[in-house]
Protein backbone atom coordinates (compact mmCIF):
# COMPACT_ATOMS: atom_id res chain seq x y z
CA UNK A 1 0.00 0.00 0.00
CA UNK A 2 1.34 3.29 -0.82
CA UNK A 3 2.29 5.71 2.83
CA UNK A 4 -0.06 8.39 3.41
CA UNK A 5 0.79 11.32 2.45
CA UNK A 6 1.45 14.38 4.81
CA UNK A 7 2.53 15.23 8.10
CA UNK A 8 2.25 11.86 10.49
CA UNK A 9 1.76 12.67 14.13
CA UNK A 10 1.05 9.62 17.05
CA UNK A 11 -1.29 9.99 20.00
CA UNK A 12 -0.53 7.45 22.69
CA UNK A 13 -2.97 7.06 25.29
CA UNK A 14 -4.06 5.43 28.02
CA UNK A 15 -7.53 5.57 30.39
CA UNK A 16 -9.16 3.65 33.54
CA UNK A 17 -5.43 3.22 35.13
CA UNK A 18 -6.70 2.92 38.72
CA UNK A 19 -3.65 3.89 40.20
CA UNK A 20 -2.09 0.34 38.89
CA UNK A 21 1.17 1.49 39.26
CA UNK A 22 3.01 -2.16 39.63
CA UNK A 23 2.67 -4.54 36.90
CA UNK A 24 1.10 -7.66 37.26
CA UNK A 25 0.34 -9.17 34.54
CA UNK A 26 -1.33 -9.15 32.19
CA UNK A 27 -1.43 -5.50 33.84
CA UNK A 28 1.61 -4.02 32.76
CA UNK A 29 2.48 -1.01 35.35
CA UNK A 30 3.45 2.51 34.76
CA UNK A 31 7.29 1.98 34.27
CA UNK A 32 6.34 -0.33 31.28
CA UNK A 33 3.76 1.83 29.55
CA UNK A 34 6.47 4.44 30.26
CA UNK A 35 8.69 2.66 27.93
CA UNK A 36 6.15 1.87 25.52
CA UNK A 37 5.78 5.65 25.20
CA UNK A 38 9.54 6.31 24.69
CA UNK A 39 9.81 3.53 21.98
CA UNK A 40 6.88 5.09 20.17
CA UNK A 41 8.55 8.61 20.77
CA UNK A 42 11.60 7.57 19.42
CA UNK A 43 10.17 6.36 16.74
CA UNK A 44 7.91 9.71 15.85
CA UNK A 45 8.91 13.01 17.22
CA UNK A 46 5.38 14.31 16.97
CA UNK A 47 3.95 12.60 19.58
CA UNK A 48 1.22 13.71 21.48
CA UNK A 49 0.34 11.84 25.12
CA UNK A 50 -3.07 11.96 26.87
CA UNK A 51 -4.89 10.15 29.36
CA UNK A 52 -8.83 9.73 29.62
CA UNK A 53 -9.00 9.82 33.37
CA UNK A 54 -9.72 7.26 36.39
CA UNK A 55 -5.91 7.65 36.84
CA UNK A 56 -5.40 8.48 40.24
CA UNK A 57 -7.44 6.05 43.15
CA UNK A 58 -8.28 2.81 43.44
CA UNK A 59 -4.72 0.84 45.03
CA UNK A 60 -3.28 1.41 48.42
CA UNK A 61 -0.17 3.11 46.52
CA UNK A 62 -2.58 5.70 45.98
CA UNK A 63 -5.19 6.19 48.59
CA UNK A 64 -2.27 6.26 51.61
CA UNK A 65 -1.21 9.59 50.44
CA UNK A 66 -4.82 10.82 48.76
CA UNK A 67 -3.55 10.17 45.19
CA UNK A 68 -0.11 12.50 45.28
CA UNK A 69 2.18 9.09 44.70
CA UNK A 70 0.00 8.80 41.16
CA UNK A 71 1.03 12.40 40.50
CA UNK A 72 4.89 12.12 41.15
CA UNK A 73 4.91 8.86 39.01
CA UNK A 74 2.75 9.96 36.06
CA UNK A 75 4.75 13.27 35.92
CA UNK A 76 7.88 10.79 34.68
CA UNK A 77 5.92 9.94 32.40
CA UNK A 78 5.45 12.59 29.99
CA UNK A 79 1.70 13.25 29.34
CA UNK A 80 0.34 16.39 27.40
CA UNK A 81 -2.90 16.69 29.46
CA UNK A 82 -5.49 14.58 31.49
CA UNK A 83 -9.22 14.53 31.91
CA UNK A 84 -10.65 13.42 35.71
CA UNK A 85 -12.88 10.85 35.56
CA UNK A 86 -15.41 10.26 38.05
CA UNK A 87 -12.72 8.22 40.17
CA UNK A 88 -10.68 11.22 40.53
CA UNK A 89 -12.77 12.87 42.37
CA UNK A 90 -12.88 10.31 44.86
CA UNK A 91 -10.67 12.60 47.35
CA UNK A 92 -13.17 15.90 47.12
CA UNK A 93 -12.71 18.18 44.61
CA UNK A 94 -10.21 20.85 46.25
CA UNK A 95 -7.76 17.41 46.60
CA UNK A 96 -8.03 16.93 42.95
CA UNK A 97 -7.28 20.77 42.44
CA UNK A 98 -4.43 20.60 44.80
CA UNK A 99 -3.07 17.75 43.27
CA UNK A 100 -3.49 19.26 39.70
CA UNK A 101 -1.52 22.09 40.82
CA UNK A 102 1.69 19.17 41.48
CA UNK A 103 0.81 17.95 37.96
CA UNK A 104 3.62 19.01 35.28
CA UNK A 105 0.50 18.99 32.16
CA UNK A 106 -2.85 19.57 32.80
CA UNK A 107 -5.89 18.42 33.43
CA UNK A 108 -8.68 19.76 31.05
CA UNK A 109 -13.07 18.95 31.40
CA UNK A 110 -15.09 21.60 29.61
CA UNK A 111 -18.39 20.32 31.17
CA UNK A 112 -17.12 20.64 34.94
CA UNK A 113 -18.25 24.42 36.24
CA UNK A 114 -18.45 25.71 39.44
CA UNK A 115 -21.68 27.33 40.87
CA UNK A 116 -20.71 30.51 39.96
CA UNK A 117 -20.60 28.67 35.89
CA UNK A 118 -16.87 29.16 35.29
CA UNK A 119 -14.66 26.42 34.69
CA UNK A 120 -13.26 24.50 37.09
CA UNK A 121 -10.65 23.09 34.69
CA UNK A 122 -9.18 24.58 31.34
CA UNK A 123 -11.98 23.23 28.75
CA UNK A 124 -8.81 23.10 25.84
CA UNK A 125 -5.80 23.47 24.83
CA UNK A 126 -4.20 24.11 21.70
CA UNK A 127 -0.80 22.24 20.65
CA UNK A 128 1.03 22.99 17.67
CA UNK A 129 3.50 19.93 16.72
CA UNK A 130 5.59 20.06 13.31
CA UNK A 131 3.14 23.03 12.41
CA UNK A 132 -0.26 21.32 12.87
CA UNK A 133 -2.01 22.77 15.68
CA UNK A 134 -4.47 20.37 17.39
CA UNK A 135 -6.96 21.12 19.82
CA UNK A 136 -7.92 18.77 22.44
CA UNK A 137 -11.31 19.46 23.89
CA UNK A 138 -11.54 17.52 27.68
CA UNK A 139 -14.87 15.81 28.81
CA UNK A 140 -15.77 14.14 32.39
CA UNK A 141 -18.52 11.66 32.90
CA UNK A 142 -21.71 13.51 34.12
CA UNK A 143 -22.16 10.43 36.32
CA UNK A 144 -19.47 11.67 38.43
CA UNK A 145 -22.17 14.00 39.83
CA UNK A 146 -24.12 10.50 41.66
CA UNK A 147 -20.87 8.16 42.10
CA UNK A 148 -18.81 9.68 43.80
CA UNK A 149 -20.04 10.55 47.70
CA UNK A 150 -22.09 13.95 46.90
CA UNK A 151 -19.85 16.10 49.25
CA UNK A 152 -16.76 15.66 46.80
CA UNK A 153 -18.50 17.50 43.99
CA UNK A 154 -20.69 19.91 46.25
CA UNK A 155 -20.82 23.28 44.27
CA UNK A 156 -19.65 21.58 40.86
CA UNK A 157 -22.32 21.00 38.14
CA UNK A 158 -21.59 18.45 35.31
CA UNK A 159 -22.95 20.08 32.45
CA UNK A 160 -23.94 18.20 28.91
CA UNK A 161 -20.57 17.18 27.56
CA UNK A 162 -22.42 17.48 23.65
CA UNK A 163 -23.14 20.83 24.06
CA UNK A 164 -19.75 22.03 25.93
CA UNK A 165 -18.09 20.05 22.80
CA UNK A 166 -19.99 21.90 20.38
CA UNK A 167 -19.29 25.23 21.89
CA UNK A 168 -15.52 24.17 22.34
CA UNK A 169 -15.32 22.96 17.98
CA UNK A 170 -16.97 26.40 17.39
CA UNK A 171 -14.08 28.49 19.23
CA UNK A 172 -11.07 25.91 17.81
CA UNK A 173 -12.57 26.61 13.98
CA UNK A 174 -9.46 28.64 12.22
CA UNK A 175 -7.30 27.80 15.36
CA UNK A 176 -6.70 24.13 14.86
CA UNK A 177 -6.18 22.03 11.78
CA UNK A 178 -6.84 18.96 13.90
CA UNK A 179 -9.47 18.63 16.91
CA UNK A 180 -9.40 15.71 19.62
CA UNK A 181 -11.36 14.55 22.09
CA UNK A 182 -10.54 13.35 25.50
CA UNK A 183 -13.03 12.18 27.44
CA UNK A 184 -13.76 9.98 30.47
CA UNK A 185 -17.61 9.37 28.81
CA UNK A 186 -17.07 5.59 27.96
CA UNK A 187 -19.29 3.95 24.80
CA UNK A 188 -21.42 1.41 27.01
CA UNK A 189 -25.16 1.83 26.78
CA UNK A 190 -25.84 1.93 30.62
CA UNK A 191 -24.55 5.55 30.45
CA UNK A 192 -26.15 8.61 28.55
CA UNK A 193 -23.68 10.88 27.68
CA UNK A 194 -21.14 8.46 25.77
CA UNK A 195 -18.52 9.65 23.48
CA UNK A 196 -20.56 7.99 20.81
CA UNK A 197 -23.58 9.98 21.44
CA UNK A 198 -21.28 12.86 21.44
CA UNK A 199 -19.57 12.39 17.87
CA UNK A 200 -23.04 12.20 16.79
CA UNK A 201 -24.18 15.50 18.11
CA UNK A 202 -20.89 17.37 17.23
CA UNK A 203 -19.69 17.08 13.86
CA UNK A 204 -15.61 17.84 13.66
CA UNK A 205 -14.07 15.74 16.27
CA UNK A 206 -11.23 13.80 14.31
CA UNK A 207 -10.43 11.28 16.92
CA UNK A 208 -11.92 11.11 20.44
CA UNK A 209 -9.63 8.95 22.86
CA UNK A 210 -12.36 7.81 25.74
CA UNK A 211 -12.45 5.73 29.01
CA UNK A 212 -14.94 5.06 31.50
CA UNK A 213 -16.53 2.37 30.47
CA UNK A 214 -13.38 0.19 30.22
CA UNK A 215 -13.77 -1.04 26.84
CA UNK A 216 -11.08 -2.44 24.48
CA UNK A 217 -11.27 -0.91 21.08
CA UNK A 218 -8.55 -3.16 19.57
CA UNK A 219 -8.47 -0.48 16.38
CA UNK A 220 -10.80 2.09 17.45
CA UNK A 221 -14.60 2.58 16.51
CA UNK A 222 -15.15 4.39 13.56
CA UNK A 223 -18.27 6.00 14.86
CA UNK A 224 -20.22 9.15 13.52
CA UNK A 225 -19.42 12.13 11.75
CA UNK A 226 -16.01 10.27 10.59
CA UNK A 227 -14.47 10.15 14.03
CA UNK A 228 -12.21 7.67 15.49
CA UNK A 229 -13.12 6.85 18.49
CA UNK A 230 -10.41 5.11 20.69
CA UNK A 231 -9.89 3.37 23.92
CA UNK A 232 -7.60 0.92 25.64
CA UNK A 233 -10.42 -1.03 28.25
CA UNK A 234 -8.16 -0.91 32.02
CA UNK A 235 -5.37 -1.27 34.46
CA UNK A 236 -2.46 -0.59 32.26
CA UNK A 237 -3.26 -3.97 30.48
CA UNK A 238 -3.30 -1.95 26.80
CA UNK A 239 -1.56 1.22 25.67
CA UNK A 240 -2.97 3.09 22.96
CA UNK A 241 -1.76 4.09 19.66
CA UNK A 242 -3.41 6.50 17.06
CA UNK A 243 -1.60 7.23 13.94
CA UNK A 244 -2.73 10.59 12.18
CA UNK A 245 -1.75 11.73 8.48
CA UNK A 246 -2.08 15.70 8.15
CA UNK A 247 -2.15 17.49 4.99
CA UNK A 248 -3.41 20.70 4.19
CA UNK A 249 -4.26 21.26 7.70
CA UNK A 250 -6.70 18.40 7.48
CA UNK A 251 -6.31 14.71 8.56
CA UNK A 252 -6.24 12.43 5.82
CA UNK A 253 -5.64 9.34 7.26
CA UNK A 254 -6.26 8.13 11.38
CA UNK A 255 -5.82 4.49 12.31
CA UNK A 256 -5.55 2.81 16.20
CA UNK A 257 -4.14 0.05 17.08
CA UNK A 258 -3.68 -0.99 20.93
CA UNK A 259 -0.35 -2.40 22.42
CA UNK A 260 -0.45 -5.87 25.25
CA UNK A 261 2.12 -7.21 27.60
CA UNK A 262 2.91 -10.01 24.16
CA UNK A 263 3.44 -7.26 21.79
CA UNK A 264 5.51 -4.90 24.54
CA UNK A 265 7.52 -8.09 24.90
CA UNK A 266 11.09 -6.26 24.39
CA UNK A 267 10.55 -3.12 25.37
CA UNK A 268 11.90 -2.29 29.01
CA UNK A 269 10.11 -0.67 31.78
CA UNK A 270 11.61 2.88 32.39
CA UNK A 271 14.17 2.64 35.14
CA UNK A 272 13.71 5.86 36.55
CA UNK A 273 9.72 5.70 37.07
CA UNK A 274 10.54 1.98 38.01
CA UNK A 275 12.78 2.89 40.85
CA UNK A 276 10.65 5.82 42.28
CA UNK A 277 7.55 3.18 42.30
CA UNK A 278 9.95 1.11 43.99
CA UNK A 279 11.01 4.06 46.44
CA UNK A 280 7.38 5.26 47.14
CA UNK A 281 6.60 1.69 48.07
CA UNK A 282 8.99 1.08 50.14
CA UNK A 283 8.06 4.07 52.42
CA UNK A 284 4.87 3.28 52.53
CA UNK A 285 5.27 -0.37 53.22
CA UNK A 286 5.62 -0.84 56.93
CA UNK A 287 2.04 0.84 57.31
CA UNK A 288 0.36 -1.07 54.73
CA UNK A 289 2.17 -4.30 56.53
CA UNK A 290 1.21 -3.88 59.72
CA UNK A 291 -1.16 -6.40 61.51
CA UNK A 292 -4.42 -5.79 62.29
CA UNK A 293 -5.89 -9.11 63.22
CA UNK A 294 -6.31 -12.43 62.00
CA UNK A 295 -9.41 -14.64 59.99
CA UNK A 296 -9.87 -17.94 59.70
CA UNK A 297 -11.86 -17.45 56.68
CA UNK A 298 -12.54 -15.57 53.69
CA UNK A 299 -13.70 -12.38 53.94
CA UNK A 300 -16.40 -11.72 50.97
CA UNK A 301 -16.27 -8.84 48.95
CA UNK A 302 -16.19 -9.20 45.91
CA UNK A 303 -18.28 -7.23 43.60
CA UNK A 304 -20.66 -10.20 42.51
CA UNK A 305 -21.31 -11.07 46.39
CA UNK A 306 -21.55 -7.88 48.07
CA UNK A 307 -23.70 -5.83 45.39
CA UNK A 308 -26.37 -8.59 45.57
CA UNK A 309 -26.55 -10.41 49.10
CA UNK A 310 -25.07 -10.13 52.38
CA UNK A 311 -21.73 -11.08 52.74
CA UNK A 312 -19.66 -11.76 56.33
CA UNK A 313 -17.31 -8.97 55.28
CA UNK A 314 -20.94 -6.92 55.00
CA UNK A 315 -22.11 -8.02 58.31
CA UNK A 316 -18.48 -7.20 59.92
CA UNK A 317 -18.73 -3.78 58.37
CA UNK A 318 -22.11 -3.29 59.36
CA UNK A 319 -21.42 -4.57 62.77
CA UNK A 320 -18.10 -1.99 63.39
CA UNK A 321 -19.81 1.00 62.66
CA UNK A 322 -22.62 0.65 64.29
CA UNK A 323 -21.19 -0.63 67.51
CA UNK A 324 -18.29 2.58 67.74
CA UNK A 325 -21.23 4.52 67.31
CA UNK A 326 -23.58 2.70 69.67
CA UNK A 327 -26.86 2.62 67.07
CA UNK A 328 -29.50 0.54 66.49
CA UNK A 329 -28.72 -0.19 63.09
CA UNK A 330 -25.57 0.13 60.83
CA UNK A 331 -26.12 -0.18 57.18
CA UNK A 332 -23.30 0.33 54.59
CA UNK A 333 -23.59 -0.10 51.05
CA UNK A 334 -22.29 -3.13 49.28
CA UNK A 335 -20.65 -0.96 46.28
CA UNK A 336 -18.39 0.67 48.76
CA UNK A 337 -16.58 -2.47 49.63
CA UNK A 338 -14.39 -2.81 47.17
CA UNK A 339 -12.38 -6.47 47.59
CA UNK A 340 -12.32 -9.60 49.73
CA UNK A 341 -9.71 -10.29 52.71
CA UNK A 342 -8.57 -13.76 52.11
CA UNK A 343 -8.49 -15.70 55.07
CA UNK A 344 -5.08 -14.91 57.58
CA UNK A 345 -3.53 -12.20 57.94
CA UNK A 346 -5.46 -8.86 58.13
CA UNK A 347 -3.11 -6.37 57.29
CA UNK A 348 -3.81 -2.34 57.42
CA UNK A 349 -3.39 -2.80 53.51
CA UNK A 350 -6.08 -5.36 53.26
CA UNK A 351 -9.04 -2.68 54.78
CA UNK A 352 -7.77 -0.19 53.11
CA UNK A 353 -7.99 -2.09 49.53
CA UNK A 354 -11.81 -3.11 50.43
CA UNK A 355 -12.65 0.65 51.96
CA UNK A 356 -10.73 3.11 49.59
CA UNK A 357 -13.35 6.07 49.39
CA UNK A 358 -12.00 7.58 52.67
CA UNK A 359 -15.76 7.50 53.71
CA UNK A 360 -16.58 9.10 57.42
CA UNK A 361 -19.30 7.21 59.54
CA UNK A 362 -22.84 9.44 60.28
CA UNK A 363 -25.51 8.68 62.60
CA UNK A 364 -29.01 9.54 62.39
CA UNK A 365 -31.97 9.69 63.64
CA UNK A 366 -34.37 7.91 61.39
CA UNK A 367 -37.93 6.74 61.32
CA UNK A 368 -38.80 2.96 60.73
CA UNK A 369 -40.57 4.12 58.30
CA UNK A 370 -37.92 6.03 56.28
CA UNK A 371 -35.28 2.66 57.42
CA UNK A 372 -38.23 0.51 55.56
CA UNK A 373 -37.54 3.54 52.21
CA UNK A 374 -34.08 2.22 52.31
CA UNK A 375 -34.08 -1.08 52.65
CA UNK A 376 -36.25 -0.71 49.83
CA UNK A 377 -34.20 1.23 47.53
CA UNK A 378 -31.51 -1.03 48.19
CA UNK A 379 -33.05 -4.35 47.31
CA UNK A 380 -34.83 -2.88 44.37
CA UNK A 381 -32.53 -4.67 41.64
CA UNK A 382 -32.61 -7.71 43.54
CA UNK A 383 -31.25 -10.36 42.72
CA UNK A 384 -29.29 -8.03 39.66
CA UNK A 385 -26.54 -6.31 41.17
CA UNK A 386 -26.91 -2.70 42.86
CA UNK A 387 -23.91 -0.67 44.41
CA UNK A 388 -26.60 0.34 46.85
CA UNK A 389 -27.36 -3.30 48.03
CA UNK A 390 -27.70 -2.81 52.05
CA UNK A 391 -25.21 -4.52 53.97
CA UNK A 392 -26.73 -4.31 57.93
CA UNK A 393 -26.25 -4.80 61.34
CA UNK A 394 -29.31 -4.52 64.16
CA UNK A 395 -31.51 -5.31 61.68
CA UNK A 396 -32.91 -8.17 59.49
CA UNK A 397 -35.51 -8.49 56.99
CA UNK A 398 -36.52 -10.61 54.02
CA UNK A 399 -37.23 -10.14 50.31
CA UNK A 400 -40.21 -10.97 48.74
CA UNK A 401 -38.54 -10.74 44.88
CA UNK A 402 -41.73 -11.41 43.58
CA UNK A 403 -43.16 -8.20 44.99
CA UNK A 404 -42.79 -5.11 42.70
CA UNK A 405 -39.39 -2.38 43.44
CA UNK A 406 -40.68 -0.43 46.34
CA UNK A 407 -43.03 -3.02 48.10
CA UNK A 408 -40.45 -6.12 48.40
CA UNK A 409 -39.51 -5.75 52.22
CA UNK A 410 -40.88 -7.30 55.01
CA UNK A 411 -40.58 -8.75 58.23
CA UNK A 412 -38.46 -6.06 59.39
CA UNK A 413 -37.39 -7.20 63.04
CA UNK A 414 -34.39 -4.33 64.80
CA UNK A 415 -32.94 -6.41 67.38
CA UNK A 416 -35.79 -8.76 68.02
CA UNK A 417 -38.39 -6.52 67.81
CA UNK A 418 -40.70 -5.44 65.24
CA UNK A 419 -39.90 -2.74 63.32
CA UNK A 420 -42.36 0.43 64.31
CA UNK A 421 -42.66 2.74 61.24
CA UNK A 422 -43.28 5.67 63.64
CA UNK A 423 -40.30 5.21 66.27
CA UNK A 424 -36.79 6.98 65.41
CA UNK A 425 -33.84 4.64 65.36
CA UNK A 426 -30.36 5.78 65.77
CA UNK A 427 -28.97 4.43 62.26
CA UNK A 428 -25.12 4.78 61.50
CA UNK A 429 -24.03 4.55 57.79
CA UNK A 430 -21.61 6.18 56.01
CA UNK A 431 -21.06 9.73 54.64
CA UNK A 432 -22.19 8.90 51.11
CA UNK A 433 -25.11 7.48 52.00
CA UNK A 434 -26.03 9.89 54.16
CA UNK A 435 -26.66 12.64 51.85
CA UNK A 436 -28.59 10.55 49.09
CA UNK A 437 -25.48 8.45 47.52
CA UNK A 438 -26.95 5.18 45.55
CA UNK A 439 -30.18 6.80 45.46
CA UNK A 440 -30.77 7.00 49.67
CA UNK A 441 -32.62 10.25 49.11
CA UNK A 442 -34.42 9.38 52.45
CA UNK A 443 -31.76 10.03 54.10
CA UNK A 444 -30.73 13.33 52.85
CA UNK A 445 -33.31 15.21 54.87
CA UNK A 446 -31.94 14.29 58.33
CA UNK A 447 -29.31 16.18 60.28
CA UNK A 448 -26.69 14.35 61.50
CA UNK A 449 -26.66 13.29 64.81
CA UNK A 450 -23.07 12.45 65.24
CA UNK A 451 -20.06 11.67 63.45
CA UNK A 452 -18.17 8.43 64.17
CA UNK A 453 -14.38 8.64 62.41
CA UNK A 454 -13.36 6.96 58.96
CA UNK A 455 -15.23 3.38 57.93
CA UNK A 456 -11.76 1.74 57.94
CA UNK A 457 -10.79 2.62 61.27
CA UNK A 458 -13.46 1.67 62.81
CA UNK A 459 -13.08 -1.74 61.05
CA UNK A 460 -9.74 -1.84 61.95
CA UNK A 461 -10.78 -1.15 66.25
CA UNK A 462 -13.46 -3.32 65.84
CA UNK A 463 -11.31 -6.19 64.45
CA UNK A 464 -8.41 -5.09 67.34
CA UNK A 465 -11.17 -5.13 70.15
CA UNK A 466 -11.88 -8.70 69.39
CA UNK A 467 -15.32 -7.73 67.56
CA UNK A 468 -16.35 -11.39 66.30
CA UNK A 469 -15.15 -12.18 62.45
CA UNK A 470 -18.64 -13.81 60.91
CA UNK A 471 -17.54 -16.66 59.06
CA UNK A 472 -20.66 -16.80 56.83
CA UNK A 473 -23.35 -14.41 56.23
CA UNK A 474 -25.31 -13.89 59.68
CA UNK A 475 -28.89 -14.63 57.79
CA UNK A 476 -29.97 -11.00 58.55
CA UNK A 477 -30.96 -10.88 54.86
CA UNK A 478 -33.10 -13.62 53.13
CA UNK A 479 -35.70 -14.53 50.80
CA UNK A 480 -39.14 -14.92 51.81
CA UNK A 481 -42.94 -14.79 50.41
CA UNK A 482 -44.69 -11.93 52.17
CA UNK A 483 -47.00 -13.05 54.52
P1 LIG B 1 -15.56 3.08 36.63
O1 LIG B 1 -15.65 4.55 36.72
O2 LIG B 1 -14.28 2.54 37.07
O3 LIG B 1 -15.97 2.60 35.31
P2 LIG B 1 -17.71 3.20 38.47
O4 LIG B 1 -17.14 3.68 39.74
O5 LIG B 1 -18.36 4.16 37.57
O6 LIG B 1 -16.60 2.43 37.65
P3 LIG B 1 -18.77 1.18 40.04
O7 LIG B 1 -17.47 0.48 40.18
O8 LIG B 1 -20.02 0.40 39.87
O9 LIG B 1 -18.74 2.10 38.78
O10 LIG B 1 -18.92 2.15 41.28
C1 LIG B 1 -20.09 2.83 41.62
C2 LIG B 1 -20.51 2.42 43.02
O11 LIG B 1 -19.43 2.64 43.92
C3 LIG B 1 -21.64 3.27 43.57
O12 LIG B 1 -22.87 2.77 43.15
C4 LIG B 1 -21.42 3.13 45.06
O13 LIG B 1 -22.05 1.95 45.53
C5 LIG B 1 -19.93 2.98 45.20
N1 LIG B 1 -19.30 4.24 45.63
C6 LIG B 1 -18.73 5.18 44.86
N2 LIG B 1 -18.23 6.18 45.62
C7 LIG B 1 -18.48 5.87 46.91
C8 LIG B 1 -18.21 6.48 48.16
N3 LIG B 1 -17.56 7.62 48.27
N4 LIG B 1 -18.62 5.84 49.25
C9 LIG B 1 -19.27 4.67 49.20
N5 LIG B 1 -19.54 4.05 48.05
C10 LIG B 1 -19.16 4.62 46.92
ZN1 LIG C 1 -15.02 5.84 35.50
Amino acid sequence: AASPSGKHITILHTNDMHARAVASSPEMGFAKVKGIFDQYRSQNPDTLTLDAGDTLHGTPFATLVRGESVVKVINEMGYDAMVPGNHDFNYGSNRLIELSQMLKFPIISSNVKKSDGTDLFKPYIIKEINGVKIGIIGFSTPETAYKTSPKNVEGLKFVDPAVEAKKAVDELKGKADVIIGVGHLGVDKSSIDTSLKLVKEVPGIDVFIDGHSHTVLEHGMQADNNTLIASTGEYTKNVGVVDLWVDGGKVVKKEAKLIDEKQAANIQPDGKVASLIASIQKEQEPVLKEKVGETPVKLEGSREKVRTGETNLGDLLADAIRDVSNSDIGMTNGGGIRASIEAGTITKGNIVTVLPFGNQIVQLKVTGEDIVAALENGVSDYPESKGGFPQVSGISFKIDKAKPKGSRVHSVMVGDKAIDPKAVYKLATNDFMSIGGDQYTMFSKYPQAGMYGALDEALISYIQKGGKVPAEAQGRITEGASP
